[in-house]
């Protein structure tokens, strides 16, 4: 059985001539725990790309001001294309001028698990996801809930749920901002 290739609306936007970022080929399935990543995006707006791994794609979000420790906060979240899951790894400067020019930071990057018998591709299109982070900078539940499915981008909200990971003090999006690959930051990175 054909499937959509996910990964049309990401190449269209790119030019791999002159972009390094990885072309992308679509990949199987995979079963229990799966990886995510957040990427800081300094671009033309500073942003973080929370990716998780669905169906052998990224399923990707962009969250101006990153993710939360805080359960009282919604964080802003849209829907973005689908990415190739080897750009879980990218690190790099996206030339000036081309589509997110900019330099990009693997920020944090683990696993995660949905809840008990969820299914990634069927909780995306519900507009809900419910699901445990195991990452350097983000642990414990997370929760993402699709607010308003019109226009051109889907907005979403980025929550941490009200667990023993959860921590109204520490903000690791504005006080830990070096790659947990390289340890660089993004201004290192130029
Ligand atoms: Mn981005």
């Amino acid at each position: 059985m054909a499937r959509r290739d996910r990964l049309s609306e990401y190449r269209t936007k790119r030019d791999a001539a002159t972009s390094p970022e990885p072309v992308g080929r679509h990949r199987g399935g995979h079963s229990g725990d799966a990886r995510f990543v957040v990427q800081r995006h300094d671009a033309s707006s500073l942003h973080f790309d929370f990716r998780l791994a669905v169906d052998g794609v990224l399923a990707s979000w962009s969250v101006p001001k990153g993710p939360s420790l805080d359960p009282r906060d919604k964080r802003l979240a849209i829907r973005t294309e689908d990415h190739p899951l080897e750009y879980a790894d990218f690190e790099g400067t996206i030339p000036h001028g081309e589509y997110g020019g900019g330099t990009v930071i693997v920020w944090d990057t683990g696993t995660y698990r949905l809840g008990e018998g969820r299914s990634g591709a069927r909780d995306l299109d519900e507009g809900k996801l419910t699901f445990e982070l195991h990452g350097e900078k983000l642990t414990g539940g997370f929760t993402l809930v699709r607010t308003d499915y019109g226009g051109k981008q889907e907005q979403w909200l980025l929550m941490k749920r009200d667990d023993e990971a959860a921590d109204r003090r520490r903000k690791p999006a504005r006080t830990q901002l070096h790659s947990v690959l390289s340890d660089r930051t993004n201004e290192e990175l130029e």
